[in-house]
């Protein structure tokens, strides 16, 4: 068992909290607040203990100067205080005199954000590369580490790998609540267990599917994907997304699981992916040189359901549309009704599929959704996870 924030006496210490604030932010306007929310009981919890409480996040990718206006963390930092009611002082630095004065001078319960820590890959990818000197800088501001942000817990940062290499260590509630969650599926799960696979690309996913074909009853294939799945299975596929190398791969697991992993047998095709387009349902034997496929189809829908009412356990990520757009939405919706009318325990993970059951209001019937995308699939793959394997144990 990994320690905890609960693990230590914080009272009077300076306790850095790497969060994960990577909100939608627009003309610096929060678009959705559910990670700030989802960060509150850690940093709660530091302050009722009298921590001096440090905050670092990372927000957005920042390649060039002109990034850092777009994603500066300042109304993190103003939204945070309203949530928190209580001020949390923003440095405009990742590190400097400015800094290291305001955490000097911080008296216990006291809040402070610094500012994203992507500003660092400016400088030769100082953050995303885990730069030693970065990691223990960090380290030297602070007495105590909490790792907070699931979302970069499949990763070597300096932010969370770098700092907890160089100090006293645990994780927050959030981490915390996603492991017990997210074990619920790889300790002993409930079967039948099915999973549900789409988004765009079949090569953020292989990971996942060689590995949890062996767990899993049935992979259930949507979305993008599924159109490099009906190529390599011999399908014209028309102008649909298809990953050429990806192709041999797919041949191959079908060729080795056939009664397991599940295409669609209809499919949504317009020539465009827009509004108003003019759409046709098709049987993917019948997909036109100019149509591409951006949804599942209604006999689809039936068969997946088919492997989704009896289920005890079903994970699921990637929209199996282009569910951003009214006339692909359908596949996306449909699951959602169907998968939180089973008993199932049902997990969802990876922004868009998260943000597709906000979007069509399944968000409390769902058991768990995950706040990670890349983070819930290696922990599911049961790769090494470096942010977290580096935390202490109890
Ligand atoms: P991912 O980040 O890989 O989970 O991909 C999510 C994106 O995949 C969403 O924005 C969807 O619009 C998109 N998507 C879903 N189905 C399709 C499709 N059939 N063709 C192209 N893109 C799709």
């Amino acid at each position: 068992m990994k320690k905890t924030i609960k693990d230590y006496d914080l009272s009077g210490k300076k306790v850095i909290i790497r969060c994960d604030f990577n909100v939608p932010i627009e003309n610096g306007i929060i678009k959705d607040e559910s990670r700030l929310k989802a960060s509150l009981k850690t940093i709660r919890y530091a302050r009722k203990n009298n921590a001096k409480v440090i905050l670092l996040s990372h927000l957005g990718r920042v390649q060039m100067e002109e990034d850092k206006q777009k994603y500066t963390l300042k109304p993190v930092a103003e939204r945070l205080g309203n949530l928190l009611r209580k001020k949390v002082k923003f440095i405009a630095q990742t590190r400097g005199e400015e800094l290291e004065n305001a955490i000097n001078t911080m008296k216990d319960r006291d809040v402070i954000l610094i500012e994203n820590t992507r500003f660092e890959d400016l400088d030769g990818k100082k953050e995303s590369g885990n730069d030693k000197e970065l990691g223990k800088y960090w380290a030297s501001l602070g007495d105590i580490f909490i790792n907070d942000a699931f979302g970069t817990i499949h990763r070597s940062h300096a932010s969370n790998l770098g700092i907890a290499s160089n100090l006293p260590n645990g994780i927050g509630f959030l981490v915390e609540t996603e492991i017990k969650k997210l074990q619920k599926l790889t300790h002993k799960p409930k079967k039948p267990y099915t999973i549900i696979l789409g988004g765009a690309k079949v090569s953020d996913k292989i990971g996942v599917i060689s590995n949890l074909i062996t767990k899993a009853d049935y992979i259930l294939i949507g979305g993008g994907m599924a159109f490099t799945f009906l190529k390599a299975a011999g399908f014209n596929i028309g102008s649909s997304i298809c990953e050429k190398e990806k192709l041999s791969f797919c041949k191959e697991m079908l060729d080795k699981y056939q009664d397991k992993l599940i295409l669609p047998i209809d499919v949504i095709t317009a020539t465009e992916m827009k509004e108003n387009v003019q759409t046709h349902e098709r049987f993917i034997n019948e997909i036109e040189e100019d149509e591409m496929g951006l949804d599942i189809g209604q006999k689809t829908i039936e068969v997946f359901k088919q492997y989704l009412d009896d289920c005890k356990t079903i994970f699921w990520n990637g929209p199996v549309g282009c569910f951003e757009i009214e006339e692909f939405s359908n596949g996306t919706k449909e699951l959602l009704n169907i998968i939180t009318s089973t008993k199932a325990y049902t997990l969802v993970g990876g922004g868009d599929t998260a943000r597709a059951a906000v979007t069509f209001n399944y968000q409390d019937k769902i058991s768990h959704i995950s706040t990670g995308g890349g983070a819930s699939l290696a922990f599911l793959e049961e790769v090494s996870l470096p942010a977290l394997d580096i935390i202490d144990e109890k």
